[in-house]
């Protein structure tokens, strides 16, 4: 079992595989003057897969594919199925923006994968191109189908943002009536890759929740799950349920189970963390599994408390950080 230098048990990998994506969703990166990493300043496949199958050994049990988007990267689906053949891995999951997803997710299904996380701030074709400057939202919806239609768990996320989408909040919300989906809302973060940020977060998780009850007063409180970053609800009479999740807030730093590994090689403990151990110049000593399992030790034995302290001791100061490179 790992355990950090706060006693939180960590059991949760995630992976992000590029910092490429065809989405500019302008709360990530911006829409243009984006430089990408060369080929050769990736994790390989070989790396991310032998990294991956030690942090196995050692507790992991959860692994989710993100990026970037997952599904440009090429040669992804062979790694997807490899990885899936980890020994001690329970779960396998992908979080994606779901535009090159649909014609895959039988060959998901078969790999074993049985949940994915899809990424959809808004139902109305003119928000979804304002968003992300791409006019993609009939792929994603038909991603969204496809899932359920293989029975694969779903969680949608939508990032919450003033002056973006707060008209979808209950359209998103009523997708949980008739289909078997958890609706996620996730406060807006600070990783845009730029420098606008707003000062204050307009609409934190409370915002939020009265938007939702205001409109279900008979909206109920499920138990959230161990480690659950989000607070789950139910809707009586809906199939699916609705969560929000305080990621600016960062109310659930106490029971973080998780690691992240950059698509350059960089392992964060934290997702406000500036920088991180760099495995991949570590990795491309051709170390021994104990030198390498050395440097994860090392990372989780200094990890900051929460969110908080991971932000102050960001080093440069400010943030122009992109979730692209962090993987949400
Ligand atoms: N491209 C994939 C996708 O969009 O699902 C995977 C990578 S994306 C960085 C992972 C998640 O991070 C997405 O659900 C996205 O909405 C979320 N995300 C990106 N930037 C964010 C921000 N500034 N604040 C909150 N969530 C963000
Ligand atoms: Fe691409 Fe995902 Fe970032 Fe949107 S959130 S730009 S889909 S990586």
């Amino acid at each position: 079992m790992l355990t950090d230098n706060h006693g939180r048990h960590i059991n949760y990998l995630r992976l992000a595989v590029t910092d490429r994506c065809n989405l500019r969703c302008f709360y990530c990166m911006p829409e243009k003057g984006n430089v990408w990493l060369e080929r050769k300043d990736l994790l390989s496949f070989e790396e991310m897969l032998r990294l991956c199958r030690l942090a196995v050994t050692m507790g992991i049990e959860k692994i989710r594919i993100t990026g970037g988007e997952p599904f440009v990267r090429k040669g992804i689906m062979a790694f997807l199925t490899d990885l899936s053949n980890t020994k001690g891995l329970n779960e396998l999951t992908i979080t994606t923006n779901g535009v090159l997803t649909a014609p895959l997710v039988p060959e998901l299904k078969k790999i074993g994968i049985k949940s994915v996380n899809l990424s959809l701030d808004t139902l109305d074709r003119d928000r979804f191109l304002a968003i992300t400057h791409r006019d993609e939202l009939a792929n994603v919806l038909a991603t969204m189908e496809a899932l359920l239609r293989h029975g694969l768990e779903v969680k949608l996320n939508a990032v919450v943002m003033e002056g973006q989408n707060i008209q979808d909040i209950l359209p998103l919300v009523q997708l949980t009536k008739n289909n078997k989906v958890t609706v996620r809302f996730i406060e807006e973060m600070p990783f845009n890759g730029g420098e606008t940020h707003y000062p204050t977060l307009n609409w934190d998780h409370k915002k939020i929740y009265d938007t939702i009850h205001g409109a279900y007063p008979g909206i109920e409180k499920l138990s959230d799950p161990e480690y659950s970053t989000s607070y789950n609800y139910h809707i009586p009479g809906h199939t699916g349920n609705v969560g929000i999740i305080a990621a600016f807030t960062r109310s659930f730093c106490g029971t973080c189970n998780r690691l992240r590994i950059t698509p350059q090689g960089i392992l964060k403990t934290c997702l406000y963390q500036g920088g991180g151990t760099d495995i991949r110049q570590i990795i491309r000593q051709k170390p021994d599994n104990d030198t390498l399992r050395q440097a994860l030790l090392t990372a989780i034995s200094h990890r900051a408390k929460d969110g908080y302290e991971a932000e102050r001791n960001r080093l440069a100061g400010g943030i122009h950080e992109s979730m692209a490179t962090i993987g949400g």
